[in-house]
């Protein structure tokens, strides 16, 4: 059975990428991940809320230390950023498309995908 906290709802977020993945994004967590809910932009991955069944396994995975559960953002502006941009990648539409994302159902079948948020997007170079 899948766990979540805020069924249905786009607050949903349970594990999150934040910005040590940007220009680095590492492969790893999408190795990992036995839902196939990470979804890669040009410059990072983003996990999708609604389709993340809470296994933790990603943030394990990850040599960058780049993911976090969605709970330890609380008090942390830089991590609440990211956590909503997270959400966004997938209910707003990104630059240069029409629609949102939505639930894909998987990325792998979906392939990357063109844009980044407007946040990652403008994101300094390391
Ligand atoms: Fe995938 Fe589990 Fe990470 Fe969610 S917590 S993105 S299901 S590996």
């Amino acid at each position: 059975m899948r766990r979540r906290c805020f069924e249905g709802s786009r607050d949903a977020m349970t594990y999150v990428i934040g910005k040590e993945c940007i220009d680095a994004q590492d492969h790893a967590c999408v190795d990992v991940c036995p839902v196939d809910c990470i979804y890669e932009g040009p410059r990072k991955n983003y996990i999708n809320p609604t389709e993340c069944i809470d296994c933790g396994a990603c943030e394990i995975a990850c040599p960058e230390v780049a993911i976090f559960p969605a709970r330890k953002a609380r008090g942390d502006e830089e991590r609440l950023q990211f956590t909503a941009d997270n959400a966004a990648f997938f209910a707003l539409p990104l630059p240069g498309l029409t629609e949102p994302l939505g639930d894909p159902g998987g990325a792998e079948p979906l392939g990357p995908v063109a844009a980044d948020t407007p946040l990652v997007a403008g994101w300094p170079t390391k």
